[in-house]
């Protein structure tokens, strides 16, 4: 076989007729002179709303200003704790600094990689933060979602879930967009559902909260030139809500192609490295494969690969609190007494994952995996 460069993400592997679909629509709207708030925007949120089940999709420019209108919509600002995981992507805790509040970092539970149930309620009760942005990190989420749900019910604090990763994703057999009071997802190009740039949106059941995001992401505006909030400028663009509208109808395919790969990667018969599961409670869409070395650090096993022309990948190579843009900040609160996430940081890498993957691809990471 002659397989020398498998790449840890390929994401021209497109469904034949796909681009000349999406290029139909950019005409049209090219001929309309329509930019924004067109018929790619009405499309996509009528598609979105009608495979997720939310009640309200706010398209926005990307996925971190989804969190940043999220908070903002919330009324966190300076002064207000905010919590989120040691482990996800860095623009989870971008988004809380943006708006002038502080993050508070918390380490994740060891069998799902999620944010630490116990630990958030530890520190709740210290801090009193204002919210809590649970990620759904890997394309699956936290073994205890319901009762991260409950708990900010109970302390009357604002849950914001990023979901940037876990479109398609289920908590319990019911979306997970479906379940959340707030949800935000990013499309840009790599995620599950990916567009031709930049995109994000926010989903709530609450209409008044969504309705002050969709004002906060068009400057603030109420009436044409009335603003009755001081935003900013976060609309999404019309050629790639037209590029996403076309790519929605695919998606239940792209996801069944990531979850078959998955299927056929516990096959790999290992003893340097597991593959992980998610949590019985979630069904994953296949965002990311994850893999976790025996030994304290992944890059043998991933050198190893390299060689044999597989390319992998190390998404989270360390915590965020650790983040040098972070360095000259004394007064971290940084809640992590057992240091899982800069272990797992250290020990996970990523198999390449991506829909269309061929057979022979897929085979032959598989036997490669046993060279290890
Ligand atoms: C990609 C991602 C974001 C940010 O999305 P952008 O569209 O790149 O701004 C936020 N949170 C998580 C968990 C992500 O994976």
């Amino acid at each position: 076989m002659n397989i020398k460069n498998i790449p840890f993400i390929d994401l021209n592997r497109t469904e034949a007729g796909f681009k000349e679909r999406v290029l139909e629509r950019w005409e049209k709207s090219l001929e309309e002179f329509s930019f924004f708030a067109g018929q790619g925007v009405q499309d996509l949120t009528s598609k979105f709303k009608n495979l997720t089940g939310v009640n309200n999709f706010i398209p926005c420019a990307n996925g971190t200003d989804a969190l940043q209108l999220a908070l903002r919509a919330s009324n966190i600002g300076a002064g207000d704790y905010v919590i989120v995981p040691e482990l996800t992507f860095w623009a989870s805790v971008e988004a809380i600094y943006n708006v002038s509040a502080k993050p508070i970092f918390i380490d994740i539970n060891p069998q799902d990689l999620q944010l630490d149930f116990e630990l958030t309620e530890q520190a709740i009760l210290k801090h009193k933060p204002k919210a809590i942005i649970l990620v759904h990190l890997y394309g699956w989420c936290s073994a205890r979602l319901a009762d991260f749900r409950e708990l900010a019910k109970k302390h009357n604090i604002k849950l914001i879930e990023d979901g940037a990763q876990a479109l398609g994703t289920k908590y319990n057999n019911q979306d997970i967009f479906a379940g959340a009071d707030i949800i935000t997802t990013s499309f840009y190009p790599a995620k599950v559902l990916g567009a031709s740039g930049d995109a994000g949106a926010i989903c709530s059941q609450n209409s008044e909260f969504a309705n002050i995001c969709n004002s906060l992401a068009n400057h603030g505006r109420q009436a044409h030139y009335g603003y009755s909030h001081i935003g900013w400028n976060s609309r999404m663009n019309e050629l790639q809500a037209c590029f996403l509208a076309e790519a929605i109808n695919y998606f239940p395919q792209r996801i069944q192609s990531r979850l078959d790969i998955l299927e056929k990667y516990n096959n790999i018969n290992n003893n340097k490295f597991s593959l992980l599961q998610p949590p019985a409670e979630t069904q994953q869409n296949g965002y990311l494969q994850v893999s976790l070395s025996n030994s304290p650090d992944s890059s043998e096993i991933q050198n190893k690969l390299k060689s044999l022309g597989i390319n992998t990948g190390k998404v989270y190579p360390s915590v965020m609190s650790s983040q040098p843009a972070l360095s000259n900040n004394s007064d971290l609160i940084i809640i992590s007494p057992n240091k899982i996430a800069e272990d797992i940081c250290q020990r996970v890498f990523n198999l390449p994952l991506f829909p269309y993957m061929t057979n022979d691809e897929i085979n032959y990471i598989i036997s490669s995996s046993g060279e290890c």
